[in-house]
């Protein structure tokens, strides 16, 4: 078992000041595979001090500084892509492959991404021709909490850290408790990188206490949040009371909407975004609806598909899924599973219990549901697991209705050969994306969502803005 007990504050690691530790644990063995503190308030404490003393200097320091050093950061995230990619496939379960290409890749994405957003940016510019003493100047928010989920590790520690350092921020990063070992080799790589000490900060801890001690530290002048609806409302009742900045990015129930005409490989292609990463991802497609007039050929074609659907241990290389994050996630699911047999929904695959020969680990089968009613439990709850809900539409207006009928609103999916049909439909659906036809949204297109999906945008221009205040300024010449 590794031992990551430490802290990475001020530019060093330092012994926890708390006492108390978790064990984390590999979901493909139930083990533990390393243990680290739980941040007490001292601690954080102690980290928002050097943040704030950091700030000083960082707060000020030129964009050329900033890129110099995101540049060696790229490079160095590059050398240690590997230790990465494992360090994800031990501490969430994410398949080899998928941990490289995806899971590592995607943090190596945003970085490159940010600094060419970093380089074209205008800190200052004039308010316009009419008003030429007018500045506008766009200034970091200052130091940031930085609080992040475990299912994307570094694509949501990457989408937070890295335009917070590009704008000038400060930071204190509490990655999740469940799998922290990935941010902490990017602790070691921002390190490496040479960033003055305090700039960025990392504390491992639990969401109750060391989370909340920095939601509701004084000194944090914004909290960016990735996680679930829940603690996204109770950190912004932290915030509220010192009117702190707040980006949340948090759960979905996206809808596919599968028209007749949609491409050969439409229902396939959104049972495999529903199940991939295990069914963990906020954006994921878990709601399919198809057009009337061809749901029984997409039934059959889902039961095929998902019948031979590949899970397996994610330390072999190949295309399968691998387990759950969690025992509690694994029985939240299995839960959720029987509640859609009981509702009455018709289960063409999968089920309850684990995939044959995979006794050990938090395996799910990947499981589909149809003639699910939209009302149903498994049609309203973020199950974060391979589970898929399918029901039929007559109409366009009818199938924007169930999709518009949810709480969410982060990603919808479209699935059509009609392009004044995808117009017209993208522009009805309250979410923060639509995803037509496969296409995928661009890593520097704006992230996030409409009603409780979240407030604020991730990723590219809007995503580096996030974290910067605007001022006016008259009477410059
Ligand atoms: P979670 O809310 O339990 O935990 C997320 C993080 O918040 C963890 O670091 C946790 O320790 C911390 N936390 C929990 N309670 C807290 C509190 N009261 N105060 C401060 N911090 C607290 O979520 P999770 O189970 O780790 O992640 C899954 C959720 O994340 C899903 O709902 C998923 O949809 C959502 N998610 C959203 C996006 C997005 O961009 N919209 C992306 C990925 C995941």
């Amino acid at each position: 078992m590794i031992d990551k007990k430490k802290f990475y504050i001020n530019g060093e690691w330092i012994d926890a000041k708390g006492k108390e530790s978790i064990k984390v644990i590999d979901p493909s063995t139930e083990k533990s595979c390393a243990e680290i503190s739980i941040g007490s308030k001292d601690d954080v404490n102690n980290a928002v001090i050097a943040a704030k003393k950091a700030y000083e200097s960082w707060g000020f320091s030129s964009k050329e500084e900033r890129i110099k050093l995101l540049e060696n950061l790229y490079v160095l995230y590059k050398k240690r892509w590997a230790d990465i990619a494992s360090a994800i496939t031990m501490e969430m379960g994410a398949p080899k492959d998928f941990a490289t290409k995806l899971q590592a890749g995607t943090g190596a994405s945003h970085i490159k991404s940010f600094i060419r957003y970093l380089k074209e940016f205008e800190f200052e510019k004039p308010l316009g021709e009419h008003a030429p003493n007018q500045r506008i100047i766009y200034e970091p928010k200052g130091v940031c909490a930085l609080i992040t989920p475990w299912n994307w590790p570094m694509n949501q520690v990457c989408l937070k850290v890295i335009p917070a350092l590009s704008a000038g921020c400060t930071m204190v990063l509490k990655p999740s408790e469940l799998a922290p070992l990935s941010s902490m080799i990017l602790a070691e790589i921002i390190d490496e990188a040479k960033f003055p000490p305090g700039v960025f900060n990392l504390v491992n801890g639990d969401g109750a206490t060391t989370g909340d001690a920095l939601t509701s530290h004084p000194d944090i002048n914004m909290i960016s949040f990735t996680g679930s609806t829940r603690a996204g409302a109770l950190i912004s009742q932290n915030a509220a009371k010192d009117f702190k900045r707040v980006s949340l990015e948090l759960g979905g129930k996206g809808a596919n909407i599968i028209f007749k005409d949609a491409d050969p490989e439409a229902i396939e292609r959104g049972a495999l975004r529903c199940f991939r990463n295990s069914g963990q991802s906020c954006n994921a497609p878990t709601r399919m609806l198809v057009e009337k007039s061809m749901y029984d050929e997409a039934v059959e074609r889902l039961k095929k598909y998902a019948n031979d659907f590949k899970v397996d241990d994610p330390n072999k290389e190949g295309d399968h899924i691998g387990p759950v994050i969690s025992e509690t996630q694994y029985n939240k699911i299995q839960t959720l599973i029987q509640k859609g047999i009981d509702e009455g929904a018709k289960l063409i695959s999968g089920g309850t219990g684990k995939p044959s020969g995979l006794d050990k680990g938090y395996y799910v089968k990947p499981t589909v549901f149809v003639d699910v009613k939209n009302d149903m439990d498994i049609a309203k709850t973020e199950i974060f697991g391979p589970v898929l809900s399918v029901m039929p539409f007559e109409t366009e207006e009818e199938a924007i209705k169930i999709a518009n009928d949810t709480p969410y609103g982060l990603t919808n999916y479209i699935q059509t050969q009609d392009p004044e049909k995808v117009k017209r439909v993208a522009r009805k659906l309250r979410s923060g994306m639509v995803d037509v036809n496969g296409a995928g949204i661009a890593v520097d297109a704006p992230f996030g969502g409409f009603k409780h999906s979240g407030i604020g945008r991730e990723a590219g221009a809007e995503g580096l803005t996030e974290f910067l205040e605007v001022k006016s300024v008259g009477g410059w010449n």
